[in-house]
């Protein structure tokens, strides 16, 4: 479960996110929806701690991100050490993929096992291996990144961050950078992963994804949650205003 707690947020005088709550329950999928500029990313990336709230906080599994508790229960700053334990069990996936260029599909996902866990290179492969196969790309393992198609890149991605063995997995609009013809197989592949009970937050615009798989809609505007609930309320049947406009409109 992973808890967000009255995050507030501001870059300089403006404030990004205004008292966020919010909770991910173990197993369940849940989808972000909103404008563009309402605070989405910025959410997500409190979330990983990529950034800090000014206010409020988030847990993990009631461990307090970016923050560890002293002998007398008081939030403290976390030591470097905590923070890299921390964002290990987070896997993250981006609009853009990021893979290394250069190296092939299957080295890219050993990296951070190899550095960041210290597997050795044999166990790396082996993880490696199996995520691959999770996404649909093993016959594609020694390609390079650069050489394959962006679904193809956007998969690899997401099997990088499942090697880490994260215990959720936070994805920034995985399909909006993609042509049309290649949303399919990573929403497919993200489906997938959905049934097998991992832990997902997922900031999208595929309205049909978020009401096929979510358990929970939560639609943002302004820095602020505005609805919240089952997609057969959020997406189906609104009850806000600016919730029935921008479903309306994209739905
Ligand atoms: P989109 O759908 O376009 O991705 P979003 O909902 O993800 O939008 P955010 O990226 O979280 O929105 O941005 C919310 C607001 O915060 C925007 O007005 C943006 O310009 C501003 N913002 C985001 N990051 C920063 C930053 N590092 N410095 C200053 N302003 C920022
Ligand atoms: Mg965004």
């Amino acid at each position: 479960t992973i808890e967000v707690r009255q995050v507030h947020k501001s870059y300089g005088s403006l404030e990004v996110l205004k008292g966020i709550s919010l909770q991910c329950h173990a197993g369940e999928t849940t989808c972000i929806i909103g404008p563009s500029g309402s605070g989405k990313s910025t959410l997500l990336r409190c979330m990983n701690n990529l950034e800090s709230p000014d206010l409020g906080h988030i847990e993990l599994d009631h461990d307090v991100i970016g923050f560890e508790r002293n002998r007398f229960g008081r939030l403290m700053t976390a030591k470097q050490k905590h923070v890299q334990r921390q964002r290990m069990q987070i896997g993250m996936v981006f609009q853009r993929f990021n893979l290394f260029p250069h190296m092939s599909a299957i080295e890219n996902v050993m990296v951070a096992p190899r550095t960041l866990k210290g597997l050795s290179k044999q166990a790396a492969r082996d993880e490696a291996l199996l995520q691959l196969e999770r996404v649909g790309m093993i016959d594609r393992k020694d390609a390079f990144a650069r050489n394959l198609s962006g679904g193809q890149q956007q998969r690899v991605a997401i099997a990088r961050a499942l090697a880490m063995r994260p215990s959720v997995m936070l994805f920034d609009e995985p399909t909006s950078a993609l042509d049309p013809e290649l949303v399919g197989e990573v929403l497919q592949v993200m489906r997938d992963i959905a049934a097998e009970g991992m832990t997902m937050v997922v900031v999208t615009h595929e309205l049909t994804f978020a009401h096929d798989v979510a358990s929970r809609v939560v639609f943002m505007d302004g820095g602020r949650i505005v609805e919240s609930g089952h997609p057969s309320e959020v997406l189906m049947n609104p009850k806000e205003e600016r919730t029935i406009n921008f479903v309306s409109r994209v739905f």
